[in-house]
């Protein structure tokens, strides 16, 4: 396997920022694995990165970037109603659903045109259009980087939250993730219709007969409206995650701020959108230099070409206190920052 030098990461990352890996290499199988494992390459500090869709360099990484390119779709088991669907960690997120509607296996079609590769799905449990992965998520297979023991983790064990999982709190950068297994409806598919524009754009669709196929046609039109393209504007997406407070904190705050959005979560918990916040202390369309806060999306922060990522990290700590000092709030981010 070919260990490359001060790698140029800018097409590895959405936000098209210029950062370098000391040293860089693909895994494209187990054997790759392995072989890195047992070579003194494996003694430096180590990155796994997958469409590198929800990371930030703010600097260099002086280690080993791991790029994981592990492939194949395999059927695990299935009976008539369901099946067991393994995909290699390195397949891409999007065309692995387009393969899914294709064979008509229900269960993600919500989650369409999210950037990424599968094995980093249920590292945030992505989410969209009322659904998250952990719906669908039957297991997981991991490489640990301590060890070198290939473990197998269910659904419990991965103890999966709003945009979170033990993938990111105490086994952060523990584990490489080498496949994820869903299990998706073959009959009988549930469709999830209730959140968003998703009603409204079927009708627009003109869909008649509600199926997988149409409910991902409807995501994809909507997202590509609302969301920008990294290939046209750099970004992660959302920066923050929507905090949640107690009702009672809500009611204090509402008291202060009349006009501040909230939506019933966990027992006594209300859940209020960053964006709205974010936009109440004046950031939506700010712009410094090549980067700033989108003009319709007020929690993606783009880089507008030739953009930092230090900068990009400065300017998001400054929207967080920004929103400390006005709300009494810390949003937690959502993108993952390398300082
Ligand atoms: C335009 C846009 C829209 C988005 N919309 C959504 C959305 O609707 N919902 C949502 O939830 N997210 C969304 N995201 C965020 C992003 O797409 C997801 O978090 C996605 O799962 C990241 O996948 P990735 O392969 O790019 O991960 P990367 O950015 O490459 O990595 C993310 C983290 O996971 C780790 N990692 C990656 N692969 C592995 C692996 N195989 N094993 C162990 N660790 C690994 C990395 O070290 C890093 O810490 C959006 C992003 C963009 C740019």
């Amino acid at each position: 396997m070919e260990i490359l030098t001060n790698y140029q990461l800018k097409s590895f990352n959405t936000f098209g920022v210029e950062a370098r890996a000391a040293y860089f290499c693909h895994i494209k199988s187990h054997t790759d694995i392995k072989e890195l494992f047992s070579s003194d390459n494996w003694n430096r500090p180590r990155l796994i990165i997958g469409g590198g869709s929800n990371i930030l360099f703010a600097k260099d990484f002086e280690g080993l970037l791991i790029k994981n390119d592990l492939k194949g779709i395999k059927v695990q088991d299935e009976d008539t109603n369901h099946v067991l669907l393994r995909t290699g960690a390195g397949e891409n997120w999007h065309e692995f659903v387009i393969y899914c509607i294709g064979k008509d296996y229900g269960g993600i079609e919500n989650l369409s045109l999210i950037p990424g590769c599968t094995g980093a799905a249920p590292i945030q449990n992505i989410g969209a259009y009322g659904v998250e992965l952990k719906n669908t998520f039957y297991s997981l297979e991991v490489f640990d980087l301590a060890t070198g023991d290939i473990n197998t983790f269910n659904q419990s064990d991965c103890k999966f939250g709003y945009r979170d999982s033990i993938f990111r709190s105490i086994f952060k950068n523990r584990y490489l993730i080498l496949s994820i297994t869903l299990k998706l409806t073959k009959k009988y598919h549930r469709y999830y219709t209730d959140y968003g524009e998703i009603k409204e754009t079927l009708k627009n669709n003109n869909v008649k007969k509600l199926t997988i196929k149409a409910i991902s046609d409807a995501v994809i039109r909507i997202r590509t409206n609302k969301i920008p393209d990294p290939k046209e504007l750099g970004n992660a997406g959302s920066f923050f995650k929507n905090p949640t407070v107690d009702k009672v904190d809500f009611e204090g705050l509402r008291a202060e701020f009349p006009h501040i959005p909230g939506y019933n979560s966990e027992a006594n918990q209300v859940k209020i959108p960053a964006a709205w916040m974010i936009e109440h202390c004046g950031w939506k369309g700010k712009r410094r230099g090549q980067i700033g806060v989108h003009d319709k999306q007020a929690l993606v922060i783009v880089n507008y070409g030739g953009g930092k990522g230090k900068d990009i990290a400065q300017l998001a700590f400054d929207i967080r206190d920004s929103v400390a000092d006005t709300f009494g709030i810390e949003l937690q981010q959502e993108v993952n920052i390398i300082s």
